[in-house]
Protein backbone atom coordinates (compact mmCIF):
# COMPACT_ATOMS: atom_id res chain seq x y z
CA UNK A 1 0.00 0.00 0.00
CA UNK A 2 1.29 3.31 -0.72
CA UNK A 3 0.54 5.50 2.40
CA UNK A 4 3.46 7.74 2.50
CA UNK A 5 2.98 11.68 1.82
CA UNK A 6 3.79 11.06 -2.14
CA UNK A 7 4.17 13.25 -5.62
CA UNK A 8 0.29 13.48 -5.45
CA UNK A 9 -0.10 14.11 -1.73
CA UNK A 10 2.20 16.93 -2.17
CA UNK A 11 0.65 17.88 -5.67
CA UNK A 12 -2.55 18.64 -3.40
CA UNK A 13 -1.18 20.24 -1.02
CA UNK A 14 0.96 22.61 -3.23
CA UNK A 15 -2.57 23.31 -5.33
CA UNK A 16 -4.34 24.07 -2.47
CA UNK A 17 -2.02 26.78 -1.77
CA UNK A 18 -1.53 28.36 -5.00
CA UNK A 19 -3.66 31.62 -5.40
CA UNK A 20 -6.85 31.46 -6.63
CA UNK A 21 -6.47 31.42 -10.65
CA UNK A 22 -8.09 34.46 -13.06
CA UNK A 23 -10.60 33.33 -14.85
CA UNK A 24 -8.96 34.86 -18.17
CA UNK A 25 -5.85 33.39 -17.31
CA UNK A 26 -4.57 30.90 -20.28
CA UNK A 27 -3.88 26.85 -19.38
CA UNK A 28 -0.07 27.66 -19.75
CA UNK A 29 -0.06 30.68 -17.02
CA UNK A 30 2.97 31.47 -15.13
CA UNK A 31 0.79 30.29 -11.86
CA UNK A 32 0.07 27.26 -12.98
CA UNK A 33 4.03 26.68 -13.84
CA UNK A 34 5.41 28.21 -10.74
CA UNK A 35 2.79 25.65 -8.54
CA UNK A 36 4.32 22.83 -10.89
CA UNK A 37 7.56 23.65 -10.14
CA UNK A 38 7.31 23.41 -6.60
CA UNK A 39 6.37 19.73 -6.75
CA UNK A 40 8.40 17.11 -6.86
CA UNK A 41 8.07 14.35 -9.28
CA UNK A 42 7.98 10.67 -9.62
CA UNK A 43 11.67 8.64 -10.82
CA UNK A 44 11.31 6.41 -14.47
CA UNK A 45 12.97 3.35 -12.88
CA UNK A 46 13.09 -0.25 -14.65
CA UNK A 47 12.61 -3.05 -12.15
CA UNK A 48 14.56 -6.91 -12.50
CA UNK A 49 11.15 -9.11 -11.97
CA UNK A 50 12.54 -12.80 -10.89
CA UNK A 51 9.12 -14.19 -10.67
CA UNK A 52 5.52 -14.26 -11.21
CA UNK A 53 4.41 -14.29 -7.72
CA UNK A 54 7.12 -10.87 -7.03
CA UNK A 55 5.34 -9.42 -10.33
CA UNK A 56 1.76 -9.82 -8.72
CA UNK A 57 3.09 -8.74 -5.22
CA UNK A 58 4.21 -5.06 -6.84
CA UNK A 59 0.98 -4.63 -8.65
CA UNK A 60 -1.07 -5.38 -5.00
CA UNK A 61 0.93 -3.01 -3.61
CA UNK A 62 0.20 -0.08 -5.60
CA UNK A 63 3.10 -0.14 -8.31
CA UNK A 64 1.86 1.11 -11.45
CA UNK A 65 4.18 -1.41 -13.81
CA UNK A 66 3.86 -1.17 -17.32
CA UNK A 67 6.41 -1.68 -20.42
CA UNK A 68 6.13 -5.33 -18.65
CA UNK A 69 8.60 -7.34 -20.74
CA UNK A 70 10.42 -10.75 -20.32
CA UNK A 71 12.14 -10.38 -16.35
CA UNK A 72 12.63 -6.88 -16.18
CA UNK A 73 8.96 -4.20 -16.17
CA UNK A 74 9.34 -0.19 -16.02
CA UNK A 75 7.66 2.48 -12.86
CA UNK A 76 7.35 6.06 -12.34
CA UNK A 77 7.45 5.55 -8.63
CA UNK A 78 8.29 7.98 -5.28
CA UNK A 79 11.39 8.45 -3.45
CA UNK A 80 9.70 6.23 -0.89
CA UNK A 81 8.96 3.37 -3.33
CA UNK A 82 12.24 3.38 -4.41
CA UNK A 83 14.07 3.17 -1.26
CA UNK A 84 11.44 0.05 -0.35
CA UNK A 85 11.76 -1.42 -3.58
CA UNK A 86 16.11 -1.75 -2.86
CA UNK A 87 15.83 -2.67 1.37
CA UNK A 88 13.28 -5.48 -0.84
CA UNK A 89 16.28 -6.43 -2.60
CA UNK A 90 15.00 -5.47 -5.96
CA UNK A 91 17.19 -4.76 -8.54
CA UNK A 92 16.54 -1.26 -9.62
CA UNK A 93 17.84 0.97 -12.17
CA UNK A 94 16.89 4.85 -12.39
CA UNK A 95 16.61 5.55 -15.75
CA UNK A 96 15.10 9.43 -15.53
CA UNK A 97 15.63 10.91 -12.44
CA UNK A 98 13.11 14.28 -11.60
CA UNK A 99 14.92 16.86 -13.36
CA UNK A 100 13.59 20.37 -14.35
CA UNK A 101 16.20 21.50 -15.65
CA UNK A 102 15.14 20.19 -19.17
CA UNK A 103 12.31 22.20 -19.25
CA UNK A 104 8.48 20.91 -20.56
CA UNK A 105 8.84 19.56 -24.07
CA UNK A 106 12.16 18.26 -25.36
CA UNK A 107 13.53 19.96 -28.68
CA UNK A 108 11.32 19.47 -31.93
CA UNK A 109 7.85 19.12 -30.00
CA UNK A 110 5.31 21.46 -31.08
CA UNK A 111 3.19 22.27 -27.85
CA UNK A 112 -0.60 22.55 -27.59
CA UNK A 113 -1.54 26.08 -28.59
CA UNK A 114 1.28 24.88 -31.72
CA UNK A 115 -0.86 22.36 -32.55
CA UNK A 116 -3.87 24.39 -31.95
CA UNK A 117 -2.51 26.47 -34.70
CA UNK A 118 -1.42 23.91 -36.92
CA UNK A 119 -5.17 22.21 -36.88
CA UNK A 120 -6.63 26.09 -37.72
CA UNK A 121 -4.35 26.22 -40.16
CA UNK A 122 -5.19 23.28 -42.11
CA UNK A 123 -9.10 23.75 -41.62
CA UNK A 124 -8.34 27.26 -43.69
CA UNK A 125 -6.11 25.67 -45.64
CA UNK A 126 -8.35 22.68 -46.55
CA UNK A 127 -12.01 24.14 -45.64
CA UNK A 128 -13.68 21.41 -47.84
CA UNK A 129 -11.64 18.34 -46.18
CA UNK A 130 -10.99 19.68 -42.67
CA UNK A 131 -13.20 21.10 -39.79
CA UNK A 132 -12.55 21.78 -36.07
CA UNK A 133 -14.48 19.76 -33.93
CA UNK A 134 -14.63 20.79 -30.06
CA UNK A 135 -15.65 17.46 -28.41
CA UNK A 136 -15.91 19.09 -25.32
CA UNK A 137 -14.18 20.47 -21.95
CA UNK A 138 -11.36 19.53 -19.67
CA UNK A 139 -11.98 19.35 -16.01
CA UNK A 140 -9.78 22.49 -15.62
CA UNK A 141 -12.38 24.44 -18.38
CA UNK A 142 -15.67 22.96 -16.41
CA UNK A 143 -14.49 24.87 -13.33
CA UNK A 144 -13.06 28.07 -14.86
CA UNK A 145 -9.57 27.63 -14.15
CA UNK A 146 -8.48 27.26 -18.11
CA UNK A 147 -10.90 28.69 -20.24
CA UNK A 148 -9.14 27.66 -23.29
CA UNK A 149 -8.81 23.96 -22.59
CA UNK A 150 -10.82 22.39 -24.78
CA UNK A 151 -10.61 19.09 -26.10
CA UNK A 152 -10.36 19.62 -30.35
CA UNK A 153 -10.56 16.97 -32.78
CA UNK A 154 -10.04 17.39 -36.22
CA UNK A 155 -12.85 15.66 -38.73
CA UNK A 156 -10.95 14.84 -42.02
CA UNK A 157 -13.38 13.95 -44.99
CA UNK A 158 -14.11 15.48 -48.44
CA UNK A 159 -17.98 16.67 -49.56
CA UNK A 160 -18.81 13.66 -51.75
CA UNK A 161 -21.06 11.32 -50.63
CA UNK A 162 -22.67 13.21 -47.81
CA UNK A 163 -24.88 11.98 -44.89
CA UNK A 164 -24.19 9.43 -42.16
CA UNK A 165 -20.06 7.99 -43.68
CA UNK A 166 -18.52 5.57 -41.52
CA UNK A 167 -16.37 7.14 -39.08
CA UNK A 168 -13.15 6.13 -37.25
CA UNK A 169 -11.19 7.86 -34.54
CA UNK A 170 -7.23 8.26 -33.90
CA UNK A 171 -6.53 9.98 -30.50
CA UNK A 172 -3.02 10.41 -28.82
CA UNK A 173 -2.33 12.35 -25.22
CA UNK A 174 -4.84 10.71 -22.92
CA UNK A 175 -1.75 10.07 -20.84
CA UNK A 176 -0.16 13.72 -20.73
CA UNK A 177 3.47 12.05 -20.52
CA UNK A 178 3.28 10.45 -23.35
CA UNK A 179 4.53 12.51 -26.38
CA UNK A 180 5.23 10.76 -29.32
CA UNK A 181 1.84 9.65 -29.48
CA UNK A 182 0.46 13.22 -30.19
CA UNK A 183 3.01 14.19 -32.91
CA UNK A 184 2.11 10.71 -35.00
CA UNK A 185 -1.59 11.59 -34.61
CA UNK A 186 -0.74 15.15 -36.56
CA UNK A 187 1.44 13.09 -39.22
CA UNK A 188 -1.52 10.72 -39.57
CA UNK A 189 -3.56 13.75 -40.31
CA UNK A 190 -1.07 15.25 -42.58
CA UNK A 191 -0.74 12.48 -44.51
CA UNK A 192 -4.72 12.19 -45.10
CA UNK A 193 -4.83 15.83 -46.00
CA UNK A 194 -2.06 16.16 -48.29
CA UNK A 195 -3.00 13.03 -50.10
CA UNK A 196 -6.31 14.02 -50.90
CA UNK A 197 -6.98 14.48 -54.64
CA UNK A 198 -3.07 13.28 -55.22
CA UNK A 199 -3.38 9.58 -53.52
CA UNK A 200 -5.99 7.64 -55.60
CA UNK A 201 -6.09 5.36 -52.56
CA UNK A 202 -6.71 8.40 -49.88
CA UNK A 203 -8.83 10.46 -51.70
CA UNK A 204 -11.48 7.59 -52.45
CA UNK A 205 -11.01 6.80 -48.48
CA UNK A 206 -11.93 10.15 -47.47
CA UNK A 207 -14.98 10.33 -50.13
CA UNK A 208 -16.31 7.18 -48.30
CA UNK A 209 -15.10 8.22 -45.04
CA UNK A 210 -14.45 10.20 -41.86
CA UNK A 211 -11.49 10.16 -39.80
CA UNK A 212 -11.35 11.86 -36.48
CA UNK A 213 -8.09 12.57 -35.23
CA UNK A 214 -7.84 14.06 -31.78
CA UNK A 215 -3.63 14.65 -31.33
CA UNK A 216 -4.62 15.64 -27.28
CA UNK A 217 -7.57 14.42 -25.01
CA UNK A 218 -5.66 15.35 -22.07
CA UNK A 219 -5.44 18.97 -21.99
CA UNK A 220 -5.12 20.13 -18.85
CA UNK A 221 -2.74 17.49 -18.11
CA UNK A 222 -0.62 18.20 -21.13
CA UNK A 223 -0.12 21.58 -19.79
CA UNK A 224 1.70 20.11 -16.82
CA UNK A 225 3.97 18.31 -18.55
CA UNK A 226 4.96 21.82 -20.96
CA UNK A 227 5.59 23.27 -17.67
CA UNK A 228 8.01 21.39 -16.78
CA UNK A 229 5.92 17.84 -14.52
CA UNK A 230 7.62 15.31 -17.49
CA UNK A 231 6.36 12.42 -15.45
CA UNK A 232 2.40 13.76 -15.41
CA UNK A 233 -0.04 10.89 -16.69
CA UNK A 234 -3.68 11.71 -15.44
CA UNK A 235 -6.04 14.93 -15.79
CA UNK A 236 -5.61 17.29 -12.95
CA UNK A 237 -9.06 17.06 -10.84
CA UNK A 238 -8.01 17.53 -7.15
CA UNK A 239 -9.57 14.72 -4.66
CA UNK A 240 -8.20 13.56 -0.77
CA UNK A 241 -5.19 12.33 -1.04
CA UNK A 242 -3.74 13.18 -4.83
CA UNK A 243 -4.65 14.96 -7.89
CA UNK A 244 -5.83 13.60 -11.08
CA UNK A 245 -8.10 10.40 -12.60
CA UNK A 246 -6.57 8.46 -14.91
CA UNK A 247 -8.91 8.78 -18.02
CA UNK A 248 -7.81 5.67 -19.90
CA UNK A 249 -9.45 3.97 -16.58
CA UNK A 250 -12.61 6.32 -15.91
CA UNK A 251 -14.87 4.64 -18.80
CA UNK A 252 -17.87 2.67 -18.01
CA UNK A 253 -16.96 -0.32 -19.01
CA UNK A 254 -16.31 -2.65 -15.67
CA UNK A 255 -15.05 0.64 -14.28
CA UNK A 256 -12.88 0.05 -11.44
CA UNK A 257 -13.00 -4.04 -11.56
CA UNK A 258 -16.55 -4.12 -11.32
CA UNK A 259 -17.82 -7.56 -11.73
CA UNK A 260 -14.80 -9.31 -12.49
CA UNK A 261 -13.39 -12.29 -10.57
CA UNK A 262 -10.15 -12.56 -9.54
CA UNK A 263 -8.04 -13.79 -12.73
CA UNK A 264 -6.42 -17.00 -12.78
CA UNK A 265 -3.63 -16.88 -10.15
CA UNK A 266 -4.73 -13.93 -8.29
CA UNK A 267 -5.40 -14.72 -4.62
CA UNK A 268 -8.17 -13.38 -3.31
CA UNK A 269 -6.74 -10.93 -1.49
CA UNK A 270 -3.75 -10.04 -3.74
CA UNK A 271 -7.10 -9.27 -6.00
CA UNK A 272 -8.92 -7.00 -3.45
CA UNK A 273 -6.01 -4.90 -3.39
CA UNK A 274 -4.85 -4.42 -6.46
CA UNK A 275 -8.22 -3.58 -7.07
CA UNK A 276 -8.15 -1.19 -3.74
CA UNK A 277 -5.54 1.01 -5.27
CA UNK A 278 -7.02 2.49 -8.34
CA UNK A 279 -9.75 3.50 -5.98
CA UNK A 280 -6.55 5.56 -4.24
CA UNK A 281 -6.59 9.09 -5.50
CA UNK A 282 -2.61 9.00 -5.03
CA UNK A 283 -2.30 6.16 -7.74
CA UNK A 284 -1.94 7.17 -11.09
CA UNK A 285 -3.94 4.26 -12.14
CA UNK A 286 -6.60 6.03 -10.43
CA UNK A 287 -10.08 5.17 -12.13
CA UNK A 288 -12.03 8.36 -10.60
CA UNK A 289 -14.84 8.74 -8.02
CA UNK A 290 -17.34 6.83 -10.34
CA UNK A 291 -17.57 5.67 -14.21
CA UNK A 292 -17.31 7.98 -16.37
CA UNK A 293 -17.06 11.06 -13.82
CA UNK A 294 -14.47 13.43 -15.82
CA UNK A 295 -15.59 16.07 -18.05
CA UNK A 296 -12.88 14.41 -20.34
CA UNK A 297 -14.67 10.73 -20.26
CA UNK A 298 -17.43 12.45 -20.71
CA UNK A 299 -17.00 14.18 -23.99
CA UNK A 300 -14.99 11.14 -25.29
CA UNK A 301 -18.02 9.11 -24.50
CA UNK A 302 -20.38 11.72 -26.29
CA UNK A 303 -18.03 11.48 -28.79
CA UNK A 304 -18.52 7.67 -29.27
CA UNK A 305 -22.52 7.70 -29.27
CA UNK A 306 -22.98 10.32 -31.46
CA UNK A 307 -20.17 9.07 -34.29
CA UNK A 308 -20.58 5.11 -33.61
CA UNK A 309 -17.32 4.87 -34.76
CA UNK A 310 -16.44 1.64 -36.58
CA UNK A 311 -13.30 1.23 -35.34
CA UNK A 312 -10.82 3.17 -32.82
CA UNK A 313 -7.27 3.59 -32.30
CA UNK A 314 -5.73 5.10 -28.79
CA UNK A 315 -2.39 5.75 -29.30
CA UNK A 316 -0.22 5.66 -25.88
CA UNK A 317 3.55 5.05 -24.92
CA UNK A 318 5.74 2.93 -24.79
CA UNK A 319 6.59 -0.83 -25.37
CA UNK A 320 5.68 -1.28 -29.01
CA UNK A 321 2.68 -3.32 -28.03
CA UNK A 322 -0.76 -3.25 -29.80
CA UNK A 323 -3.35 -4.12 -27.21
CA UNK A 324 -6.88 -5.39 -27.76
CA UNK A 325 -10.09 -5.81 -25.58
CA UNK A 326 -10.60 -6.79 -23.21
CA UNK A 327 -8.26 -5.78 -20.74
CA UNK A 328 -9.54 -7.81 -17.38
CA UNK A 329 -9.58 -11.20 -18.88
CA UNK A 330 -7.24 -14.21 -20.41
CA UNK A 331 -10.21 -15.11 -22.00
CA UNK A 332 -10.57 -14.41 -26.04
CA UNK A 333 -13.57 -12.51 -27.13
CA UNK A 334 -15.10 -13.66 -30.29
CA UNK A 335 -13.33 -11.01 -32.19
CA UNK A 336 -10.05 -12.39 -30.84
CA UNK A 337 -9.21 -13.79 -34.49
CA UNK A 338 -9.84 -10.40 -36.32
CA UNK A 339 -8.02 -8.18 -33.66
CA UNK A 340 -5.06 -10.41 -34.53
CA UNK A 341 -5.46 -10.32 -38.22
CA UNK A 342 -5.34 -6.59 -37.61
CA UNK A 343 -2.32 -6.37 -35.42
CA UNK A 344 -0.70 -8.81 -38.21
CA UNK A 345 -1.77 -6.13 -40.86
CA UNK A 346 -0.77 -3.10 -38.46
CA UNK A 347 2.26 -3.72 -36.38
CA UNK A 348 3.47 -7.34 -37.00
CA UNK A 349 6.62 -6.85 -35.24
CA UNK A 350 5.02 -5.50 -32.23
CA UNK A 351 3.86 -7.76 -29.51
CA UNK A 352 0.22 -7.85 -29.76
CA UNK A 353 -2.55 -9.20 -26.92
CA UNK A 354 -5.37 -7.84 -24.44
CA UNK A 355 -3.78 -5.91 -21.47
CA UNK A 356 -4.00 -9.27 -19.14
CA UNK A 357 -1.90 -10.74 -21.60
CA UNK A 358 1.15 -8.56 -22.02
CA UNK A 359 0.97 -6.47 -18.84
CA UNK A 360 -1.90 -6.84 -15.57
CA UNK A 361 -5.47 -6.53 -16.05
CA UNK A 362 -7.10 -3.30 -16.54
CA UNK A 363 -10.71 -1.86 -17.37
CA UNK A 364 -12.41 1.11 -17.85
CA UNK A 365 -10.62 1.81 -20.81
CA UNK A 366 -11.28 3.78 -24.10
CA UNK A 367 -10.66 0.43 -26.54
CA UNK A 368 -12.96 -1.86 -23.97
CA UNK A 369 -15.26 1.16 -23.59
CA UNK A 370 -15.65 1.36 -27.46
CA UNK A 371 -15.80 -2.54 -27.85
CA UNK A 372 -18.59 -3.00 -25.24
CA UNK A 373 -20.57 -0.34 -26.06
CA UNK A 374 -20.09 -0.33 -29.90
CA UNK A 375 -18.90 -3.67 -30.21
CA UNK A 376 -16.09 -2.20 -32.79
CA UNK A 377 -12.72 -2.95 -32.67
CA UNK A 378 -11.06 -0.66 -30.65
CA UNK A 379 -7.21 -0.63 -29.63
CA UNK A 380 -4.49 0.59 -27.81
CA UNK A 381 -1.37 1.20 -29.56
CA UNK A 382 2.36 1.27 -27.38
CA UNK A 383 4.66 3.04 -30.05
CA UNK A 384 8.19 3.68 -29.09
CA UNK A 385 10.63 1.49 -27.75
CA UNK A 386 12.03 0.75 -23.90
CA UNK A 387 14.87 2.83 -24.84
CA UNK A 388 12.51 6.06 -26.79
CA UNK A 389 10.49 6.25 -23.00
CA UNK A 390 7.80 8.39 -22.97
CA UNK A 391 10.01 11.45 -24.20
CA UNK A 392 11.59 10.27 -27.52
CA UNK A 393 14.01 12.00 -28.79
CA UNK A 394 12.39 14.28 -31.80
CA UNK A 395 14.61 12.61 -34.65
CA UNK A 396 13.15 8.92 -33.54
CA UNK A 397 9.72 10.22 -35.16
CA UNK A 398 10.53 9.58 -38.47
CA UNK A 399 11.26 6.04 -37.86
CA UNK A 400 8.44 5.16 -35.43
CA UNK A 401 6.30 6.84 -37.98
CA UNK A 402 7.90 4.87 -40.95
CA UNK A 403 7.61 1.95 -39.35
CA UNK A 404 3.98 2.57 -38.01
CA UNK A 405 2.34 5.02 -40.55
CA UNK A 406 1.12 2.28 -42.80
CA UNK A 407 -0.50 0.29 -40.63
CA UNK A 408 -2.27 3.21 -39.67
CA UNK A 409 -3.26 4.07 -43.10
CA UNK A 410 -3.88 0.09 -43.23
CA UNK A 411 -6.55 0.88 -40.44
CA UNK A 412 -8.07 3.45 -42.82
CA UNK A 413 -8.44 1.59 -45.41
CA UNK A 414 -10.21 -1.12 -43.71
CA UNK A 415 -12.12 1.67 -41.18
CA UNK A 416 -15.81 1.66 -43.35
CA UNK A 417 -16.23 -1.99 -42.22
CA UNK A 418 -13.35 -3.99 -40.13
CA UNK A 419 -15.77 -6.66 -39.73
CA UNK A 420 -15.28 -7.85 -43.20
CA UNK A 421 -11.53 -8.12 -43.33
CA UNK A 422 -10.62 -11.68 -43.93
ZN1 LIG B 1 -0.62 5.52 -21.81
Amino acid sequence: MRRALSVATLIAVVAACAPTPQPNLAPSDASTAAAASRVTEGTLVRIRIKNNDQKLAMLADGLDLFAIKGDKADAVVTAKQLTKLKADGYSVEVLTAPSRSRGGLPAGYRNFSQIVTLMRTWQTQYPDLVKILDVGDTWEKTTGKSPNNDILALSITSPKNPGNKPAMLFMGGVHARELAPVELTLRLAQKLIEGYGKDPAITQQLDTREVVIIPVVNVDGRMQVEGGQQMWRKNTHPFTGGTGVDLNRNFDSHWAYQGVPAPAGWSDSRWESFKQQVMDPESDAFSGPGAGSEPETQALSKLFAQKRFTLSVDLHGYGEMMIWPVGHSLVPTPHEGLFKKLWQKTAPRYRGGTSMQLLYPTSGTTKDYAYEKLKSPGFTIEVGTDADGFRPDFSRLDKIWAELGPGLGYLVSIGDNPNAVQ
